[in-house]
């Protein structure tokens, strides 16, 4: 089967995203590409599109709770890294499992990772 966030993308269309602003300076060996964020303090930067009313970060790809992924996977956010699929690694995640209900899908359970067989790419 095909990993939930490769299909779903629910958690990237309901949160504010925000992080350091050193994450996407290059001079600070930040990944995040400066031109999908915007500034939110004298802090923090957010990924475009995330403070919206109707969330959805400029980097998804694809119509969510069909096939949406990270259009920047290896470029993204330490928050988008820290969140986790509900059940992948044997814990509920309240945040995807809040994600998926506001956009009408079910929290994931433990069952939808049976026939999951992780891959390198
Ligand atoms: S950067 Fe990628 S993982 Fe993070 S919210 Fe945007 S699309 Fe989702």
């Amino acid at each position: 089967m095909t990993h939930p966030c490769l299909r779903f993308g629910a958690c990237c269309a309901h949160f504010r995203v925000a992080f350091h602003w050193s994450e996407a300076d290059i001079a600070m060996a930040g990944d995040v590409p400066p031109a999908l964020t915007e500034k939110l303090d004298p802090h923090r930067l957010v990924m475009r599109g995330t403070q919206a009313s109707r969330p959805r970060c400029v980097a998804l790809v694809g119509a969510v709770g069909q096939e949406a992924h990270c259009g920047i996977y290896a470029q993204r956010p330490s928050v988008c890294r820290e969140v986790q699929p509900s059940w992948e690694f044997g814990t509920l995640s309240s945040q995807c499992d809040k994600a998926r209900v506001a956009h009408g899908m079910s929290p994931l359970t433990p069952q939808d990772w049976v026939d999951y067989v992780p891959t390198d790419s």
